[in-house]
Protein backbone atom coordinates (compact mmCIF):
# COMPACT_ATOMS: atom_id res chain seq x y z
CA UNK A 1 0.00 0.00 0.00
CA UNK A 2 1.39 4.01 -0.74
CA UNK A 3 2.44 6.25 1.82
CA UNK A 4 -0.79 8.50 1.00
CA UNK A 5 -3.10 5.19 1.45
CA UNK A 6 -1.60 4.46 4.44
CA UNK A 7 -2.41 7.98 5.78
CA UNK A 8 -5.95 7.86 4.61
CA UNK A 9 -6.49 5.22 7.17
CA UNK A 10 -5.33 7.54 10.15
CA UNK A 11 -8.07 9.41 11.39
CA UNK A 12 -8.23 12.57 12.87
CA UNK A 13 -10.32 13.61 16.23
CA UNK A 14 -10.75 17.34 16.86
CA UNK A 15 -10.96 18.63 20.59
CA UNK A 16 -8.39 15.28 22.23
CA UNK A 17 -7.48 15.19 24.90
CA UNK A 18 -8.09 18.97 25.24
CA UNK A 19 -9.87 21.53 23.21
CA UNK A 20 -8.30 22.75 19.71
CA UNK A 21 -5.73 19.32 19.92
CA UNK A 22 -6.17 17.64 16.76
CA UNK A 23 -5.36 14.00 17.50
CA UNK A 24 -3.93 11.53 15.16
CA UNK A 25 -5.62 8.19 15.89
CA UNK A 26 -4.22 5.26 15.01
CA UNK A 27 -6.72 3.03 16.04
CA UNK A 28 -8.52 2.76 12.50
CA UNK A 29 -4.49 2.41 10.81
CA UNK A 30 -4.11 -0.87 12.84
CA UNK A 31 -7.37 -2.26 12.56
CA UNK A 32 -6.89 -2.48 8.92
CA UNK A 33 -5.08 -5.93 8.52
CA UNK A 34 -3.75 -4.65 5.37
CA UNK A 35 -2.62 -1.40 6.54
CA UNK A 36 -1.28 -2.75 9.52
CA UNK A 37 1.43 -4.83 7.77
CA UNK A 38 2.61 -2.43 5.24
CA UNK A 39 3.16 0.09 7.72
CA UNK A 40 4.86 -2.85 10.06
CA UNK A 41 6.71 -3.36 6.68
CA UNK A 42 7.78 0.05 6.23
CA UNK A 43 9.31 0.37 9.88
CA UNK A 44 11.03 -3.06 9.59
CA UNK A 45 12.73 -2.14 6.33
CA UNK A 46 14.00 1.02 7.76
CA UNK A 47 15.13 -0.41 10.90
CA UNK A 48 16.76 -3.54 9.12
CA UNK A 49 18.53 -0.99 6.91
CA UNK A 50 19.44 1.23 10.23
CA UNK A 51 21.82 -2.08 11.12
CA UNK A 52 20.13 -1.68 15.22
CA UNK A 53 20.40 -4.81 17.41
CA UNK A 54 17.12 -4.33 19.60
CA UNK A 55 14.50 -2.37 19.23
CA UNK A 56 12.93 0.53 22.26
CA UNK A 57 9.25 0.95 22.06
CA UNK A 58 7.62 3.81 23.91
CA UNK A 59 4.53 3.12 26.05
CA UNK A 60 2.30 2.93 24.67
CA UNK A 61 1.16 2.83 21.46
CA UNK A 62 4.91 2.26 20.51
CA UNK A 63 4.15 -1.00 22.04
CA UNK A 64 1.96 -1.88 19.12
CA UNK A 65 4.29 -0.94 16.30
CA UNK A 66 7.78 -1.47 17.99
CA UNK A 67 6.74 -5.34 19.41
CA UNK A 68 5.54 -5.62 15.54
CA UNK A 69 8.80 -5.12 13.78
CA UNK A 70 10.68 -6.93 16.84
CA UNK A 71 8.81 -9.74 15.74
CA UNK A 72 8.99 -9.66 12.20
CA UNK A 73 13.07 -9.32 12.74
CA UNK A 74 13.61 -11.63 15.30
CA UNK A 75 15.20 -8.71 17.72
CA UNK A 76 14.79 -7.41 21.03
CA UNK A 77 12.26 -5.75 22.28
CA UNK A 78 12.86 -3.33 24.88
CA UNK A 79 10.24 -1.90 26.84
CA UNK A 80 10.21 2.00 27.70
CA UNK A 81 7.40 2.27 30.20
CA UNK A 82 5.58 5.08 32.15
CA UNK A 83 6.70 5.31 36.27
CA UNK A 84 5.81 2.50 38.11
CA UNK A 85 4.79 0.00 36.33
CA UNK A 86 8.09 -2.48 36.02
CA UNK A 87 8.18 -5.03 38.38
CA UNK A 88 12.19 -5.10 38.39
CA UNK A 89 15.10 -2.34 39.76
CA UNK A 90 14.82 0.19 37.13
CA UNK A 91 16.72 3.11 35.65
CA UNK A 92 14.27 6.26 34.81
CA UNK A 93 14.30 10.03 33.11
CA UNK A 94 12.33 12.67 34.05
CA UNK A 95 11.42 15.29 31.33
CA UNK A 96 9.28 18.41 30.60
CA UNK A 97 6.00 18.35 29.34
CA UNK A 98 4.08 21.79 28.35
CA UNK A 99 2.47 21.53 31.75
CA UNK A 100 4.36 19.38 34.35
CA UNK A 101 6.76 16.84 33.79
CA UNK A 102 6.94 13.14 33.00
CA UNK A 103 9.26 10.46 33.93
CA UNK A 104 9.89 7.27 31.58
CA UNK A 105 11.59 4.10 32.97
CA UNK A 106 13.40 0.98 31.74
CA UNK A 107 15.25 -2.27 32.98
CA UNK A 108 19.09 -1.77 32.61
CA UNK A 109 19.87 -4.99 32.13
CA UNK A 110 17.65 -5.53 29.09
CA UNK A 111 20.42 -3.86 27.00
CA UNK A 112 23.94 -5.01 26.06
CA UNK A 113 26.70 -2.37 26.92
CA UNK A 114 27.39 -1.02 23.46
CA UNK A 115 24.30 -2.57 21.79
CA UNK A 116 22.99 -0.25 19.04
CA UNK A 117 18.70 0.19 19.30
CA UNK A 118 16.51 1.89 17.40
CA UNK A 119 13.79 4.11 18.73
CA UNK A 120 10.00 3.22 17.71
CA UNK A 121 6.96 5.16 18.15
CA UNK A 122 3.46 5.97 16.57
CA UNK A 123 3.50 9.81 16.84
CA UNK A 124 6.70 12.02 16.54
CA UNK A 125 5.44 15.54 17.90
CA UNK A 126 7.95 18.05 20.00
CA UNK A 127 10.30 15.31 20.39
CA UNK A 128 10.45 15.12 24.18
CA UNK A 129 9.26 11.54 24.58
CA UNK A 130 12.03 10.27 21.98
CA UNK A 131 14.75 12.81 23.49
CA UNK A 132 14.17 11.18 27.33
CA UNK A 133 13.98 7.68 25.36
CA UNK A 134 17.39 8.49 23.63
CA UNK A 135 18.75 9.36 27.17
CA UNK A 136 17.56 6.70 29.00
CA UNK A 137 18.91 4.01 26.92
CA UNK A 138 22.49 6.02 26.65
CA UNK A 139 22.15 5.93 30.72
CA UNK A 140 21.90 1.84 30.48
CA UNK A 141 24.93 1.46 27.72
CA UNK A 142 22.88 1.35 24.41
CA UNK A 143 23.84 3.39 21.13
CA UNK A 144 20.89 5.35 19.91
CA UNK A 145 21.37 6.64 16.37
CA UNK A 146 18.10 6.04 15.22
CA UNK A 147 14.05 6.41 15.29
CA UNK A 148 11.43 5.57 13.40
CA UNK A 149 7.59 6.98 13.08
CA UNK A 150 4.58 6.05 11.88
CA UNK A 151 3.97 9.92 12.08
CA UNK A 152 5.88 13.14 11.75
CA UNK A 153 3.82 16.38 12.64
CA UNK A 154 6.88 18.43 10.98
CA UNK A 155 5.94 22.07 12.11
CA UNK A 156 6.69 20.70 15.95
CA UNK A 157 10.27 20.29 15.43
CA UNK A 158 10.55 16.87 16.50
CA UNK A 159 13.05 16.27 14.01
CA UNK A 160 15.08 19.08 14.73
CA UNK A 161 15.39 18.32 18.81
CA UNK A 162 16.24 14.55 18.21
CA UNK A 163 19.06 15.76 15.77
CA UNK A 164 20.24 17.97 18.75
CA UNK A 165 19.71 14.78 20.87
CA UNK A 166 21.84 12.96 17.87
CA UNK A 167 19.65 10.63 16.56
CA UNK A 168 18.01 10.99 12.73
CA UNK A 169 14.81 10.46 12.36
CA UNK A 170 12.81 8.52 9.43
CA UNK A 171 8.51 8.68 9.19
CA UNK A 172 6.34 6.82 6.99
CA UNK A 173 3.83 10.15 6.82
CA UNK A 174 3.27 13.48 8.32
P1 LIG B 1 6.24 14.36 21.80
O1 LIG B 1 6.94 13.86 23.03
O2 LIG B 1 7.05 14.13 20.54
O3 LIG B 1 5.76 15.78 21.93
O4 LIG B 1 4.90 13.51 21.64
C1 LIG B 1 4.91 12.22 21.11
C2 LIG B 1 4.31 11.24 22.06
O5 LIG B 1 2.99 11.63 22.40
C3 LIG B 1 4.23 9.87 21.42
O6 LIG B 1 4.54 8.85 22.37
C4 LIG B 1 2.79 9.76 20.93
O7 LIG B 1 2.25 8.48 21.13
C5 LIG B 1 2.02 10.80 21.77
N1 LIG B 1 1.17 11.70 20.94
C6 LIG B 1 1.17 13.06 20.95
N2 LIG B 1 0.25 13.55 20.10
C7 LIG B 1 -0.33 12.49 19.52
C8 LIG B 1 -1.36 12.36 18.49
O8 LIG B 1 -1.92 13.30 17.93
N3 LIG B 1 -1.66 11.09 18.13
C9 LIG B 1 -1.06 10.01 18.68
N4 LIG B 1 -1.43 8.78 18.23
N5 LIG B 1 -0.10 10.10 19.61
C10 LIG B 1 0.26 11.33 20.05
Amino acid sequence: MAPQELKSLVRTIPDFPVKGIQFRDITTLIGHGEGFAATVDWLADGVRISGAEAIAGMEARGFIFGAAVSAKLALPFLPIRKSGKLPCDTIGVDYALEYGSDRLEMDPTSVVPGQNVAMVDDLLATGGTACATARLLRQAGAVVENAFFVIDLPNLGGAEKLGECGVSVAALMD
